[in-house]
């Protein structure tokens, strides 16, 4: 009887994983596999929030295998070299794995097949694992993608959906092959105060009492800054510590509104994934170029270094940023926020911005990061990429009593209500009561100089 090889990827839990239930289907002992490949580290995975919370994803798939027998088996090195050394060791003739989506995993997918193939070795890729709908399942007519995303929602959602699988009983791993220690969470250095915990524990109890707790209250509260009231399940996903998959049954089954509007965030997540598996050039270059000359020189660095900093003299984009700091994640409206203030108001290239949010982000991800960062900057997939959010007005209205700034902001805690966000409106002895930094630039003044360059441009 063979010993089938399942390697984990982005897909790190044992309930509803089909390559992994795939190859216990006829063998009595399978080798679950995760290889710490320094490649994916230069890639741009390597944050030390993201390492943090893979080495609790890894500790959590661990301690699930080891209570159905089993055991992770860990290694470090090129990937498509340690799979093909376990392969050898455990004598395997079938690997199982899921399919990726980004330029990076379909070559490594080309590499593992062309290697496996002469170890006389069959590599079976998994669809459905990380999207819930894979990428090119629905293309509009003459496309291999949509570029808009409600005609891509209204065939997303009526696609039919697999059921979820339950997690196996039990799991035998060969003595034979030896495995690393695995990774710790204090290993990584440089880690926000505030991350969450990783791990598919955590990330199904949040599944669990988000749905009863916040689900129904979901269309209105999502954009609430300071009631906080999103799953926060981005991170879970990422990793896949939850099965996109199993949050969309669920979320059906609990059903109403709210549960509606949650579906279809999630559908933003695979709208992204097949947008960049038909252009993956696009997590660098611009989707659709508006001919932008970004500034760069030395104003701009010192602006993008206080943009990063959380010292624009914008409240709710510092509070924003501190965010960010602090807990390696920001909320939706948030990042919308920042990201427009970046790119529209200090016209500085979103890559800049981009590359800063994936320097911290737990869930950070070229697919959802980079294509949200070119959606806002108006080089993506917006309709209206010429849309400017006003920090101001945004603050007004998505944290109306000013509470989600006081919280990042301490040095503006005295300020009461919505006059948080306009410190600048004081005068004299009460505006030097506060050590808080003048604007960086006029909205109007960012304004002028943005239509200017896009209409030049
Ligand atoms: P919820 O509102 O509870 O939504 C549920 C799930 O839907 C999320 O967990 C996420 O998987 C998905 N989702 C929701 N909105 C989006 C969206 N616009 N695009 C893609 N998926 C979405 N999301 C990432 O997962 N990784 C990133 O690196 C990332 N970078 C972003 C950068 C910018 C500039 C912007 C504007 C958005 C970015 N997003 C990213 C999307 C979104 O902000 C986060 O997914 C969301 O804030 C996560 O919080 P949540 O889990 O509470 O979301």
């Amino acid at each position: 009887m063979t010993i089938p090889v399942v390697l984990f990827t982005s897909d790190l839990r044992v309930h509803d994983h089909p390559p992994l239930r795939a190859a216990l289907e006829g063998a009595h002992e399978v080798v679950p596999l995760f290889v710490r490949d320094p490649s994916v580290d230069r890639v741009g995975f390597a944050a030390p929030n993201r390492l943090a919370f893979l080495a609790d994803c890894l500790a959590d798939l661990d301690e699930a295998l080891q209570e159905r027998g089993g055991r992770l088996v860990v290694r470090t090195g090129d990937t498509v070299a340690e799979v093909c050394a376990v392969v050898r060791q455990a004598q395997a003739d079938e690997v199982h794995m899921a399919v990726g989506h980004t330029a990076f995993a379909v070559s490594r997918e080309a590499r593992l097949r062309q290697a496996l193939e002469a170890e006389g070795c069959r590599l079976y890729v998994h669809d459905g694992v990380s999207t819930v709908v894979p990428p090119g399942d629905v293309t509009p007519q003459g496309s291999d993608h949509f570029a808009v995303f409600t005609p891509y929602f209204r065939r997303w959602v009526d696609q039919p959906l697999r059921k979820p699988l339950g997690a196996p009983r039990a799991v035998q791993v060969p003595r034979t092959v030896r495995s690393e220690e695995l990774p710790a969470r204090s290993a990584a250095y440089g880690v926000s105060d505030g991350l969450a915990v990783g791990g598919e524990i955590e990330g199904r109890k949040r599944l669990g009492s988000w749905l009863s707790r916040h689900a129904d209250a979901c269309e209105e509260r999502h954009d609430d800054l300071a009631g906080d009231a999103t799953s926060r399940l981005s991170p879970y996903l990422h990793f896949g510590a939850v099965s996109p998959v199993e949050v969309v049954h669920r979320a059906r089954a609990h059903g109403g509104a709210g549960a509606d509007a949650f579906v279809r965030q999630l559908c933003w997540r695979d709208f992204h994934y097949q947008v960049l598996a038909a252009r993956p050039e696009t997590s660098v270059r611009d989707y659709r170029s508006r001919g932008d000359g970004w500034r760069r020189g030395e104003d701009a660095q010192a602006e993008l270094l206080a943009w990063q900093e959380g010292r624009t003299g914008y409240p709710i984009v510092d509070a924003a940023m501190r965010q960010l700091a602090h807990e390696g994640w920001m909320h939706n409206r948030a990042r919308l926020i920042t990201a427009s203030f970046l790119t529209k108001t200090l016209y500085i290239d979103w890559r800049e911005g981009a590359r800063h949010f994936l320097s911290l982000l737990v869930d950070g991800d070229v697919v959802n990061n980079q294509l949200n960062w070119q959606w806002v900057a108006g080089t993506g997939t917006d309709t209206r990429p010429n849309r400017v959010l006003n920090p101001v007005r945004q603050a007004q209205r998505y944290d109306p009593e000013g509470s989600y700034v006081r919280w990042w902001v301490p040095e503006l805690a005295g300020l009461e209500g919505p006059a948080v966000h306009e410190p600048w409106r004081l005068t004299g002895l009460d505006r030097a009561a506060y050590d808080y930094p003048d604007p960086l630039v006029t909205l109007t003044e960012g304004l002028r100089r943005f239509r200017h360059a896009r209409e030049a441009g």
